[in-house]
């Protein structure tokens, strides 16, 4: 149930087809570079990438963009795979790898280098930067500019066969060294890099850079409409220039604006600092922006593309404020999340008029938003425990729940009335309530209709499961982290964005419930299974309060 709205880019799309461009086909790529996991601003390209694909009758290739060996790893190729398909789309034959194409893009640089429009440069890096000039000086002419085709056939060659060593020669584009687009400064092409790649072993020794092997990978693939952010605006030149250069096939690149998002980091240098250095606890920690840590905190691939749709494609960038994130989240939960009563900080009633070795069961509804989900039994005894917050000695203004002398209603079971608390003599701390309930009021109700404002959830104290449960809250306490004078983004980290309760009680049958299930906690919010869950010690963690802060 894939639902896409209208945006600038499909407006594009649909006209091309409408003028019979492509012969009225799409296929568009999502490009990621395993170099890391893929995060929320990912899930925007994937959404639009996969959405104009689907929406087009297209194709949407996955295409791993892996020509710099040094960062990139196969783990972060097995993660991108999954969270693609976990947010429901799917690339069916069109997986490909950048690398996969380097015997072609080696044949590129030879005919570039054969039709005079590149040349192997012996300049320093340093030197390359100086001579680059700047935005408002042109740049100066490399004096290897001038060498022969047959020499720089020559070089680039031994380039490839290893002879030299890292920085001693680069292929560079021969374009214009005065264009007032940096990029089209005679851009680096090719660099050697003496390092085993991790699918194509010791084969090469010279890498491309990404502006050459991106665009001519787009154009190999048949690539129709080439969707990138906005930061690549100014390397849409030189994106033209190798396709017309090379004569071949030729996509047009559009770019849209990045997803900024509030109170998280998106760069993927700086989710590897938040997991190297030990702030969060990997890269799938719930409090990550990362598509597996959302996951994990409990957020639903609904929930991300509904998002992914709302936020709309733009040619401006702007902030996204987490709190519609999590408005859509809630939306989807509240639909379909079972509800179900768990104590987070138990204090123990017994009720006192209860028969000893009683035990009934009450019936209660999983979810009053989808009655065909019908209901459970929840087994009630004379001793259960309520929420410690849920009393008070001396109840405030507005306090309806439970206090000496006053009566409340317990979800699905009866009205209780509190006789007594019972203190701890050394400690002051509160030790249990003595409550007599009403047996008239089975199901939560009266028939002489008398007021009770409070109801509270319960667990009952033979049958409840201990569990963990994980409190999380926003991991940087700056809508944009680091922005303030002089601060670093890890500055802004918030120290409290964990808290574990150990202590917290589970309604029966909820430590049986698989990683990943989604529930209402009654009066606390939408929690789901962590992964590392089991019947024996349930973990739950929390994925988003009740309360809803989105102003619509
Ligand atoms: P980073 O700067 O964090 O390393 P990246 O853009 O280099 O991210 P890639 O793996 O190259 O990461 O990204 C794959 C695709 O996802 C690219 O087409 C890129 O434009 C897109 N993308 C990355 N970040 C965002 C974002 N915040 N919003 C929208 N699209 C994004
Ligand atoms: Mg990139
Ligand atoms: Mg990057």
């Amino acid at each position: 149930d894939i639902q896409t709205g209208t945006n600038f880019i499909r407006q594009i799309v649909e006209e091309d087809i409408h003028n019979g461009k492509n012969q009225g086909q799409v296929v568009t790529r999502f490009p990621p570079e395993p170099n890391g996991y893929l995060h929320i601003g990912h899930a925007k390209s994937i959404c639009l990438n996969f959405g104009l694909a689907y929406d087009f009758n297209g194709t949407c290739h996955l295409r791993f963009d892996d020509t710099n060996p040094v960062k990139e790893e196969q783990r972060y190729i097995d993660s991108i795979q999954q969270d693609v398909h976990w947010l429901g789309f799917d690339w069916q034959d069109h997986l490909y790898f950048a690398s996969d194409y380097f015997d072609r893009l080696y044949e590129f640089a030879l005919s570039l280098i054969q039709m005079g429009k590149a040349y192997v440069c012996s300049l320093s890096p340093e030197e390359i930067r100086q001579y680059r000039g700047t935005l408002t000086e042109p740049g100066q002419e490399s004096p290897y500019r001038a060498r022969t085709v047959q020499e720089n056939l020559d070089l680039f060659q031994r380039m490839a066969a290893g002879e030299f060593a890292e920085g001693e020669h680069v292929l560079r584009a021969k374009i214009d060294m005065a264009s007032p687009n940096l990029n089209m400064r005679d851009p680096v092409i090719y660099r050697i890099m003496n390092q085993a790649h991790h699918r194509t072993g010791d084969t090469w020794h010279i890498y491309p850079t990404y502006d050459f092997a991106h665009g001519l990978s787009d154009s190999i693939e048949g690539i129709t409409h080439s969707v990138c952010t906005l930061e690549f605006e100014d390397h849409r030149p030189l994106y033209d220039w190798f396709l017309d250069q090379l004569g071949v096939h030729h996509p047009q690149q559009i770019e849209f604006a990045r997803l900024n998002l509030n109170y998280t980091v998106m760069s993927k240098r700086k989710l590897l600092q938040l997991v190297e250095q030990e702030y969060v606890e990997g890269w799938d920690d719930p409090r990550m922006p990362t598509i597996s840590g959302l996951r994990r905190r409990g957020f639903t691939p609904r929930s991300i593309r509904d998002f992914c749709e709302r936020i709309g494609v733009a040619k401006a960038n702007s902030m996204v404020d987490m709190a519609l994130l999590e408005h859509c989240l809630r939306e989807d939960l509240n639909k379909r999340a079972p509800r179900v009563m768990v104590v987070l900080d138990p204090v123990k009633v017994v009720i006192t008029n209860y028969p000893e070795d009683q035990v009934e069961h009450m019936e209660a509804e999983n979810n009053p938003e989808d009655p065909s989900t019908g209901s459970r039994q929840l087994p009630f005894s004379r001793e259960i425990y309520i929420e410690r917050s849920d009393f008070r000695e001396d109840p405030p203004k507005k306090y309806f729940r439970l206090a000496p002398g006053r009566e409340v209603r317990l979800k699905h079971a009866y009205y209780i009335t509190c006789d007594k608390a019972v203190y701890d003599d050394k400690t002051g701390d509160l030790v249990e309530l003595h409550c007599t309930y009403d047996p008239e009021t089975r199901g939560g109700w009266s028939e002489d209709g008398r007021k009770v404002k409070g109801t509270l959830h319960w667990v009952d104290a033979q049958q409840a499961v201990p569990a963990q449960v994980r409190l999380y809250d926003r991991l940087f306490t700056a809508p944009v982290p680091g922005s303030g004078e002089g601060r670093e983004f890890l500055d802004d980290i918030n120290p409290e964005s964990l808290r574990v309760l150990d202590t917290c009680l589970l309604e029966p049958g909820l430590e049986k419930a698989a990683p990943e299930t989604h529930f209402q906690f009654l009066r606390h919010g939408y929690y789901c299974v962590d992964q590392s869950s089991t019947p024996d010690t349930p973990v739950f963690n929390k994925t988003v309060a009740l309360r809803d802060t989105w102003a619509k």
